[in-house]
């Protein structure tokens, strides 16, 4: 036997890379931030409010999470958790995904909506969620959103919706589209009737939705980085022919050109709605009188 048989079956030797691998982080302990690269552990960035110590990046949050750290004591009195989406097009693989987008987030939609309090004030609240098919609007989005836009008005209490979305949901086409009209015409009601709206982008918040209820706030905020626009960047950049700047469609940018009122820290947020009600409501339990 010759030295160099002891070592045929290890063909290839492994050199470890630079850069940690996603592998060198234990699963689950730490959490690497996909902005900066500072690797932290996952239950500072939970103490965090998932917002990266080094660099302050805003990670996404899902529906749940937003509303445990947006109402009082994370209650929330749901409506309509039961709607579904059907098939109405009978578009091609669409059944299968919304039962995949189901069991992956144990959502039944891109949205929920419901009451709760913030700061004492009673609202009716949306929260979309990202990760239910990249929060596209299709018609139990428009619907959840605009019978919450109803219960506002009818019991004449303020509205908030966090938005984040990719857009319309292509899957239900023109049905999808027609949400666009459908949140707007209620929320024309509500606001005309004196309601009180405060919108929230998330990032991102593109497409339909931006086009439509998330742009129409009374007062309109952001939080830090979130990419706010109709197209993406890469497409208006192919149809002008022309490099747009780095921070295009940021929260930020969207401040400097006036589409937003306040960019608003997570660490913030709460307190900053509490002020806004407090500014137009009435507290749960206090008296209307003098
Ligand atoms: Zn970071």
């Amino acid at each position: 036997m010759q030295i160099k048989d002891l070592f045929t079956k290890k063909k290839y030797a492994t050199v470890p890379s630079e850069r940690p691998s996603k592998r060198d982080i234990p699963e689950g302990l730490m959490n690497k931030c996909s902005k900066c690269g500072n690797i932290q552990y996952s239950k500072e960035l939970e103490k965090n409010l998932k917002v990266c110590s080094s660099c302050g990046h805003h990670n996404m949050l899902s529906a749940w999470e937003r509303i445990a750290m947006t109402l009082d004591d994370g209650h929330l009195t749901e409506y309509d958790a039961g709607m579904e989406s059907v098939d109405p097009l009978n578009f091609p693989g669409y059944a299968g995904k919304l039962e995949q987008q189901k069991s992956k987030t144990n959502l039944r939609d891109g949205v929920i909506t419901g009451e709760g309090m913030i700061g004492g004030f009673p609202v009716v609240i949306c929260v979309m969620s990202f990760d239910f098919f990249t929060g596209s609007m299709g018609s139990v989005v428009g619907e959840r959103i605009t019978r919450a836009i109803e219960a506002a008005h009818a019991k004449q209490l303020p509205l908030l919706i966090f938005s984040t979305s990719s857009g319309a949901r292509m899957q239900e086409s023109i049905l999808s589209l027609m949400q666009m009209a459908k949140t707007s015409a209620a929320l024309s009601r509500f606001q005309g009737a004196g309601g009180l709206y405060i919108s929230i982008f998330t990032d991102p918040t593109m497409g339909g939705v931006s086009a439509s209820f998330a742009s129409l706030g009374d007062y309109i905020l952001a939080e830090p980085g979130a990419r706010v626009g109709f197209a993406g960047r890469v497409v208006i950049e192919q149809t002008i022919r022309q490099k747009l700047p780095d921070n295009f469609q940021t929260a930020e940018f969207n401040l400097q050109h006036g589409q937003l009122d306040k960019v608003v820290h997570r660490k913030d947020m709460k307190a900053t709605l509490t002020k806004l009600l407090d500014m137009h409501c009435v507290r749960e339990g206090a008296s209307h009188g003098g």
